[in-house]
């Protein structure tokens, strides 16, 4: 098959998966009026992928290295710097032209990549041969994934094993001549429900004594035992919300539940060897981490250009403290993007595959989720009150009142009121809603918390140059 269109994904999603949301059972996933927004969004990168557009099918579709075949761009294995950016390109383009984000492949063979290049360096033949079949799998079928990584965790201070009970981290309670049968639960997995396939790794580094948490693999989302509790979402667009032409674009989350789940030996890539669960969580890590700020350089560009144009709207675009606000934002976004490259550039490789370079993947993710709140201060600042207060689109089409917030509400005389409620509106989108509380949460957690960034910033700086250099300098050692 190799490239599926919108609607062979939809329909691959009706095959009895057990998923619930807010306390409902869903049947049938691309009915629901929350999840089916999150259907049509990743549906949206398969409308790309095969569209008879050439000049987006060139950069999205790829030829498979042995056979020829047209397969998704993202199921190359990165082996250079050229390769990495493919990604972040794809995913620049994917957001461009949907609206949102179509977020599974990207993530999935985060997972996969990392777990290649760790199958390599364990020297387990099978796992290594596990994973080649599995991305064969994925190639041939188009399938759309998510990386099921994050624990539940339970006591944050207490390693797994020390834990009340031994389900707060995903572990192999059986194993025989066929499989191993898991349980335990994944939490907050990016576009989980409607994936064909989940990809689990070990959340964190694991002793000797949790080798049964050392685990992972692939599994299909309707397999016996597995359970979806989703985050409930927006939905479509209100009557009340001045909005562009396109529909809402949006993931949703979920919790997965593993009530002893069969996975066959064919689909282990690790089961035990606990020595190398740390550097398969690290790996995965740079890999996703190098995604998502690949993935926030346009969302940061449309929040940046939010407050441009609000400067301009208000008329106070050439205004000193104005111009300054939006140097810095300007920064901010730029410092993301020249990061994201770097990141690319200096690749590390294990074997064939390069691995973005794991300081300044680090720094990229650091520098964007512990500056963003300050960014949509600024924002906010620029936007104004009526970020928060301002009247609706039904305020708006009522014939009673339309006159007052046209004659009122408008700003510089060389824009219409019209226009300028319609970015007041994609401003309190992004700065001033619940998807932006949610965001401004998502942007410390996903990904792993800032303190995970800086444990990886410690381990890969050079610290002892430093002290060296400092040493010199002071005279305590010869230079
Ligand atoms: C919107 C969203 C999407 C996500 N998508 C995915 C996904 O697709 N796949 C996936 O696998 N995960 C995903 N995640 C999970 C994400 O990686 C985690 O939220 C993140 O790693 C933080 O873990 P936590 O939420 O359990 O927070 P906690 O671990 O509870 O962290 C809370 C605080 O406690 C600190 N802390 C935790 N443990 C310790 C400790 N032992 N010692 C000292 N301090 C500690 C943390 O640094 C942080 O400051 C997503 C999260 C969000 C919010």
């Amino acid at each position: 098959m190799g490239i599926r269109t919108a609607q062979q994904y939809k329909e691959s999603l009706r095959d009895g998966r057990n998923v619930y949301i807010s306390g409902e059972k869903v049947e049938d996933i691309t009915q629901h009026r929350v999840l089916g927004v999150t259907v049509d969004t990743v549906a949206a990168g398969y409308e790309m992928t095969s569209s008879d557009n050439q000049e987006i099918r060139e950069k999205l579709v790829a030829k498979h290295p042995e056979t020829g075949e047209p397969i998704n761009r993202f199921f190359i294995t990165p082996q250079n710097s050229e390769q990495l950016f493919d990604r972040t390109r794809m995913i620049h383009l994917l957001i461009e032209n949907t609206g949102g984000l179509p977020f599974g492949k990207d993530i999935g063979t985060d997972c996969l990549n990392a777990v290649m290049a760790v199958a390599r360096q364990i020297g387990n033949k099978q796992y290594e041969e596990n994973a080649k079949n599995f991305l064969e799998h994925l190639r041939k079928n188009d399938l759309h994934t998510c990386g099921a990584v994050s624990c539940v965790k339970g006591d944050r201070s207490k390693e797994p094993a020390m834990q009340k009970h031994p389900d707060y981290y995903l572990h192999v309670v059986d194993k025989n001549k066929d499989g191993i049968v898991v349980k335990g639960a994944k939490m907050h997995i990016t576009s989980a429900p409607n994936a064909n396939e989940i990809i689990v790794v070990p959340t964190r580094q694991m002793r000797e004594n949790e080798a049964d948490y050392a685990v992972s693999f692939a599994i299909p989302a309707n397999t016996k035992g597995i359970t979806f509790i989703c985050r409930n979402g927006r939905g479509p667009w209100s009557d009340r919300e001045f909005h562009p032409d396109r529909p809402v674009r949006e993931l949703t989350e979920a919790m997965i539940v593993f009530d002893n789940v069969f996975v066959p030996w064919d689909r282990v890539f690790m089961c035990g060897e606990w020595q190398y669960s740390m550097l398969l969580a690290y790996t995965f890590a740079t890999f996703h981490r190098f995604t998502a700020i690949s993935y926030k350089i346009p969302s940061v560009e449309v929040m940046a250009g939010c407050a441009v144009a609000m400067a301009k709207y208000n008329g106070l675009e050439k205004v000193g403290h104005i111009r300054d606000k939006l140097a810095n934002i300007a920064a901010y976004v730029e410092t993301l993007r020249a990061l994201t490259r770097a990141s690319a550039l200096e690749p590390v490789m294990h074997g064939d595959i390069a691995v973005p370079n794991p300081l300044v993947t680090n720094m990229a993710k650091l520098h964007f989720a512990d500056n963003y709140h300050q960014f949509v201060k600024l924002i906010q600042d620029i936007g104004g009150g009526i970020v928060a207060t301002c009247p609706d689109k039904r305020d708006w089409d009522n014939p009673d009142i339309h006159e007052y917030l046209e004659h009122y509400l408008g700003g510089s005389g060389k824009y219409s009121t019209m226009e300028r409620l319609q970015m007041v509106h994609e401003t309190m989108r992004h700065v001033c809603s619940h998807e932006s509380a949610f965001h401004e949460v998502t942007t410390v957690h996903a990904e792993g918390s800032m303190a995970a960034q800086k444990m990886m910033i410690l381990y890969e700086s050079p610290l002892e140059r430093y002290e060296t250099r400092a040493k010199r300098a002071a005279g305590i050692i010869e230079s």
